[in-house]
């Protein structure tokens, strides 16, 4: 159907954290990895793009995201929305303000909101100040971020560097006073030119509140939690066709293997939970430097077809950085993640059709291998991963793709028994 809301986000497990609380109203929401070659086809109410802009020079970032906005308008969205990082993860010469203000002189507009508040997650922003959980942004772990170091936790000053046209704010105190108030304070600020307005928000009421005074704004930009109210307030506006607000059953085949490259604490501890519940291999990547992944495939090969394998990589950090040592941080990450990717193909072409993969780029390495760009997002497994489903030939595939510290520990056993979501 014709695309209502066209979002692009800046990374991938950000368009995924999206996809999957719009999808939470029910809607069918579609999830590109990149922006589709050709015109848009099988579009859904929802468009997600994900990028991999956040740390690219501006330039680069500026054109993909337009390129991503000529796609979506292709596909006729009607609103848009900019999707960056809930700790607002940028430089001074970062991508949030240049991205913004490219997608506002591509529509036309004049002003947008930036909401990187996710209560849920801990991230409050109050007085144009952000907060990771009680602390203020600059004082919690991202000022050491490697890429990104956020020194500075105000909002304005962060932006100001990054864009043209003025800053302002809408404090939590018009916030609390509703929807028009709100409205009422936007008016205002752009009469005075105000161009680029951070809100506060401190709780979901809060994120209610201004999803309701800004549904009518061509683009809105924030992190995913102040667009998870859009769908319902859309539809109860009536300007949301009610097709939009319907998911496409997928009917997939039963068999399911789960892959681990991620060596987070969470990982390592979904691992140990899972590895005695079915037939498992590690995976050694001095071994695999050494023989190549010929072993692991056939391994993969010998087992029974009833059961849920489970191949791993994760290992505690001592062993890690013991390999890192001796391969080299790129190769052994690149060994793992090319051995994975392979045996996604393998199990694929056994017949396996669901998949749970833990890694953020481990899950991007098995997506690219089995040739995926479009995913559908079903119901979520834990908060911010959802079952994903593709088309693959004739048949569907669902992914449940993993980042890093996600989900609970009896993760992997709780992806494979949502069977009524995959
Ligand atoms: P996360 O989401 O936890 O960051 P990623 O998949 O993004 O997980 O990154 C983990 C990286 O570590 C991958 O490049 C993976 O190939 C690599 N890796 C996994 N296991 C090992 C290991 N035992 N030794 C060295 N590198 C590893």
């Amino acid at each position: 159907m014709t695309t209502f809301m066209g979002c692009i986000a800046d990374d991938f497990t950000g368009a995924s954290d999206l996809a999957g609380l719009l999808a939470r109203s029910g809607a069918r929401v579609s999830l590109r990895i990149g922006v589709p070659d050709g015109p848009p086809k099988d579009t859904a109410a929802f468009e997600v793009i994900a990028l991999k802009i956040r740390t690219e020079p501006v330039e680069d970032a500026v054109s993909q995201a337009r390129a991503a906005l000529a796609w979506l308008r292709a596909a006729g969205a009607q609103r848009f929305f900019w999707k960056y990082c809930s700790t607002f993860d940028s430089t001074a010469q970062g991508n949030i303000g240049p991205v913004s203000e490219a997608l506002m002189n591509g529509l036309g507009v004049a002003q947008t909101i930036y909401c990187p508040a996710f209560p849920e997650n801990g991230r409050s922003i109050f007085m144009g100040n952000l907060f990771v959980a009680e602390q203020p942004l600059s004082e919690s772990p991202m000022k050491d971020h490697p890429l990104t170091p956020m020194r500075d936790s105000n909002l304005m000053r962060l932006l100001t560097p990054q864009v043209t046209k003025p800053v302002g704010l809408a404090n939590r105190l018009t916030v609390a006073r509703g929807h028009a108030a709100l409205s009422d304070r936007l008016d205002a600020l752009g009469r005075e030119g105000v161009a680029h307005v951070v809100v506060d928000a401190v709780a979901d009421g809060d994120l209610e509140i201004i999803a309701q005074a800004c549904a009518d704004m061509p683009l809105m930009t924030g992190g995913s939690a102040v667009a998870m109210p859009l769908p319902r307030i859309w539809s109860q506006a009536g300007v949301l066709p009610s097709k939009g607000l319907t998911q496409t059953r997928h009917s997939v085949g039963a068999r399911a293997i789960v892959l681990s490259g991620s060596c987070s604490a969470m990982t390592n501890a979904q691992v140990a939970a899972f590895k005695d519940q079915g037939p498992a291999l590690q995976l050694d990547p001095l071994a695999l430097a050494d023989g190549g992944m010929q072993g692991a495939l056939d391994w993969l090969a010998a087992q029974d077809a009833g059961a849920t394998p489970l191949i791993y990589a994760t290992a505690a950090p001592n062993k890690v950085r013991a390999v890192q040592e001796r391969l080299g941080v790129v190769v052994a990450g690149q060994l793992i993640e090319d051995t994975l990717a392979a045996l996604a193909v393998a199990a694929h072409s056994a017949g396996v059709r669901r998949f749970v993969v833990a890694g953020g780029e481990t899950s991007g390495a098995v997506t690219q291998a089995l040739g995926v760009s479009q995913l559908d997002i079903g119901a979520e497994i834990a908060p911010g991963v959802p079952w994903c489903f593709a088309k693959k030939g004739d048949h569907d595939i669902a992914l449940a793709l993993k980042s890093g510290n996600f989900g609970a520990k009896s993760f992997f056993s709780d992806a494979l028994a949502k069977r009524e979501a995959a």
